[in-house]
């Protein structure tokens, strides 16, 4: 197979959701079609139930053991399909987040009854900021929900997408009756009993075929016309094109759980959904079919075992052909690596590989040299941009308490933050370091590891912030007279760049009028 046809043949998304709406069902159901597992139940739920530290670390050791749930790789009907996982808890969104900068697209699960909940909104809002192709799974048909027609109302309404109904519902619930597929007018019938055998549909040839009444009841029949009318009046024809460029979003109904729609999905999902695109450096943009390699880390996962701090940093291959023991270039560091045993992450286990291609996720050990962002290629230095760092919005001072352990703290911190954990700072006044993160788990997390693999040991003092922002301007006097008057509520970041502590809301709306020429920026990429 040529490169461009290793390149058209993979399809590299996230299956994303608010907790409870059916992701890992259907994940594990999209794994049992490819044959990556055999069972259902074999792929754990990540979520944490109780927000404790110790069931975190039970989770964090179990996916330590079977990192591989990180990326999920199997072959389906020549594709070659790489599904990333997320983290279930809200806590961990940034790393939901900085998933999302290595999909090229999305499927977003919401549930029948809940409609659209906070955190659909929250990652729905990244994908239209990415302009990431989202194709929406609703879930759940097999019990009562609201009406069709109003999820997706609340959809287009909520998250600003257009919506082009793929699948239609017949009924939910008790009397769930299956769903029509739109665009090749065929009939999947539900059969609560069958849950594991893909059925054959049936094909109406119209509208007004006897058979819709045969297989549904007049009264079906007639609701399942009259919605499809209105559907045909009412949505856009779906077109691939406004759909790769974010524009619409297919929607589909189903129940992962029964394993009902799960196929049409994949298939459809398989067709429809993008190949890996273009990736935007800070130098140009680089093209998957490029014929050197290039790629960027967008996850780092610790290796829990407290004897040794190898961790595993996930590189996305943007461009060329990934090669084992072929010397790259780490961008930040201009070291040049080898990497012996690289691995990919197929049929749920982790296998060294010789070669991967765009859109691949290739899994390095790494001692603490490589950081979230970080590139690395043949030798070009690439920037990788798109993999930002978001305002955080809980803030502790961070205190050494053994004064021995100095070093280990710092270091502690200092790699940690490289994963991405959390967020360093060091307040220009008194010097101190604030730690800042956007749930409070991760500050249980640090403390945990610190101690665990750094052997160090830490306190924290509270410091009620509301949000930390990036800031600058060309206005240099108003700059000036803005650090100046702001002078206790200044830090910096790791790289030295300016950030402001907004003690709350008012503070910042103020600092924003009286300072109209400097420019507040949310997330730590900006121009
Ligand atoms: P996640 O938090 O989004 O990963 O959700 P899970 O996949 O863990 O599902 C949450 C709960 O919903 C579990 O108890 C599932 O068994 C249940 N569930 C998932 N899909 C369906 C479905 O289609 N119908 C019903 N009735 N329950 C479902």
């Amino acid at each position: 197979m040529t490169i461009q046809e290793e390149i058209d043949r993979r399809r590299t998304f996230a299956i994303v959701s608010h907790p409870d709406a059916g992701k890992t069902t259907l994940t594990e159901k999209l794994l049992l079609f490819g044959g990556a597992i055999h069972v259902a139940g074999a792929v754990k739920s990540n979520k944490i139930k109780k927000t404790t530290v110790s069931d975190f670390m039970e989770i964090e050791k179990q996916r330590g053991i079977s990192v591989s749930t990180s990326v999920m790789g199997f072959e389906y009907n020549n594709y070659k399909v790489n599904i990333l996982d997320t983290p279930g808890h809200q806590d961990f969104a940034e790393d939901t987040y900085r998933t999302l900068s290595a999909v090229d697209s999305v499927i977003i699960v919401v549930d029948i009854a809940k409609g659209v909940e906070t955190q659909t909104e929250k990652l729905s809002n990244v994908c239209r900021m990415r302009k990431t192709p989202t194709i929406f799974f609703i879930n759940k048909l097999d019990r009562e929900g609201q009406d069709p027609f109003s999820v997706i109302d609340e959809i287009e309404q909520k998250l600003k997408i257009q919506c082009v109904p793929i699948t239609w519902p017949i009924n939910m619930g008790k009397n769930f009756k299956g769903v029509y597929q739109l665009l090749t007018d065929k009939l999947y019938l539900f059969d609560s009993e069958d849950k594991q055998i893909a059925i054959e549909p049936l094909i109406i040839p119209s509208m007004q075929s006897s058979k819709l009444d045969e297989q549904l009841g007049k009264e079906n029949a007639a609701k399942l016309r009259e919605d499809v009318e209105l559907i045909r009046n009412v949505f856009p024809p779906f077109t691939r094109e406004e759909y790769l460029k974010g524009n619409i979003a297919p929607v589909f109904f189903g129940s992962a759980l029964n394993n009902f729609g799960v196929k049409e999905l994949l298939e459809n999902f398989l067709e429809m959904a993008p190949p890996p695109q273009k990736s935007t450096t800070l130098e140009r943009e680089v093209d998957p079919s490029e014929t050197k390699f290039s790629g960027f880390v967008f996850k780092i996962h610790a290796n829990l075992h407290p004897q040794f701090r190898a961790r595993i940093a996930f590189i996305k291959v943007c461009s060329g052909i990934f090669k084992r023991n072929t010397p790259y270039v780490h961008v930040t560091t201009n070291k040049t690596y080898k990497f012996s045993n690289p691995t990919s992450f197929m049929a749920a286990k982790q296998s060294v590989i010789d070669e991967a291609y765009p859109g691949d996720i290739v899994g390095v050990y790494d001692t603490g040299n490589f950081k979230i962002g970080d590139s690395v290629t043949e030798g070009e230095k690439l920037h990788f941009i798109g993999i930002p760092s978001f305002s955080p919005e809980l803030f502790r001072y961070v205190e050494n308490t053994d004064p021995l352990k100095y070093k280990q703290l710092a270091k502690g911190l200092e790699q940690l933050t490289d994963e991405g954990v959390a967020q360093l700072f060091t307040h220009k006044l008194n010097g101190r370091k604030i730690i800042g993160t956007v749930g409070a788990l991760q500050f249980d997390v640090i403390q945990f590891r610190l101690e665990h693999e750094y052997s160090a040991s830490c306190r924290y003092e509270n410091l009620p912030l509301y949000k930390a922002c990036w800031f600058k301007s060309t206005n240099k006097k108003q700059l000036d007279e803005f650090k100046k008057r702001k002078t206790a509520f200044l830090a910096e970041d790791k790289q030295g760049r300016d950030v402001f502590l907004a003690d709350s809301a008012f503070s910042l709306q103020m600092a924003q009028e009286n300072f109209p020429d400097i420019e507040f920026y949310f997330t730590s990429e900006f121009k």
